[in-house]
């Protein structure tokens, strides 16, 4: 009997008989559909002796081009795009027989990688994989949305100045395509904050995501300790109003918002263990904010290094990292 079978019974009616990948977390175990991109997590005396075999989630950097120009944007221009349709292809398959559950692709602008259209079709038909990506909008169509539905499981759209986010969340609800916003928020944004999010409320969107800054390049853009209170005081109020809207806080956050309630309070942010990111020049980074990176070519290399360096948890030594003392993640240090 398997752990699964085990559990099957706790599990509400209509959960029993999904279709689920088993994935083997350090003394638990995740449970993953990638249609719904349902995730439950089992953890009990059945799954105490359980170890990861291999990070959850891999975001991926397709390419290194982009037909937007942002100024705060970390991308390295003189960085080329090493990932071809059939490279990424079979090192996507591999990744899945591995253990991976999902890819988040980003870049640069995942839409100008060749054959986009073509490449989730093929790679949902040839994985278990769950297909994400990350997008600036200014590329996509009705035909293309209307192609690639059933085949991902979000497409994230951020929001920028310059990328016409209205017209393209537009097209998204009109195609009811599966999304969400990325909402990068700044000092300067959560001034405005309310009118922006009721735009996009009205807009259709339901699903928020909400960044900080990560960098040393532009201070302004990073929180002073009475924003981090508003921004707490904002989250609250929008948590108590709507019941119907997801919000989400990228990892990076880290404690800083500590009356916040969070579904999951991890004391880390999983970065090279639950995820890597992979650039588009074949370097692996234990999150895309980390500078530098281990240059691979094969899912082997990928492989040995996430063995070796998983417990490994580096901070970004950067404003934004939630693995810095005074942002409050614990760092662990050691082995199993
Ligand atoms: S290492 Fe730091 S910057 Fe990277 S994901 Fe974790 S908290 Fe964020």
């Amino acid at each position: 009997m398997t752990i699964l079978d085990a559990y099957r019974h706790y599990l509400p009616p209509p959960l029993q008989f999904v279709p689920w990948r088993e994935h083997p977390l350090d003394g638990k175990l995740l449970l993953f559909e990638r249609n719904t991109g349902l995730n439950v997590l089992l953890e009990g005396e059945e799954t105490a002796m359980l170890r990861r075999v291999a990070p959850r989630t891999l975001l991926i950097a397709v390419t290194n081009v982009c037909n937007l120009s942002c100024p705060f944007c970390y991308r390295d221009l003189t960085y080329p795009s090493d990932w071809t349709f059939d490279n990424l292809l079979e090192f996507c398959q591999q990744a899945d027989d591995w253990g991976v559950l999902e890819v988040a692709f980003g870049g640069g602008e995942p839409m100008l990688f060749p054959r986009w259209e073509e490449f989730i079709h093929e790679l949902y038909a040839t994985t278990r994989l769950g297909i994400n990506f990350t997008t600036n909008g200014m590329r996509l169509t009705g035909d293309f949305l209307d192609a690639i539905a059933g085949k991902y499981g979000q497409i994230r759209v951020s929001l920028y100045d310059t990328n016409h986010w209205a017209d393209t969340i537009h097209l998204m609800v009109e195609h009811e395509a599966r999304f969400g916003i990325n909402w990068l928020i700044t000092p300067e944004e959560l001034d405005g904050i309310q009118p922006k999010f009721d735009e996009l409320m009205a807009l259709g969107v339901r699903d928020f995501l909400l960044l900080g800054y990560k960098g040393d390049e532009f201070p302004a853009m990073h929180f002073a300790p009475d924003d981090y209170r508003r921004f707490s005081d904002w989250l609250n109020r929008m948590y108590a109003e709507h019941d119907d809207i997801t919000l989400k806080l990228d990892v990076c956050w880290g404690k800083m918002l500590p009356d916040v309630p969070r579904l999951f309070i991890e004391g880390d942010c999983g970065a090279g263990d639950d995820f890597l990111s992979l650039t588009s020049h074949k370097q692996i980074k234990p999150c895309s904010f980390h500078p530098g990176g281990i240059s691979f070519n094969t899912l082997d290399d990928v492989r040995r290094y996430w063995e070796r360096t998983r417990h490994h948890k580096a901070p970004v030594m950067m404003g934004g990292c939630g693995r810095l003392p005074a942002r409050g993640l614990i760092h662990i240090e050691g082995g199993d």
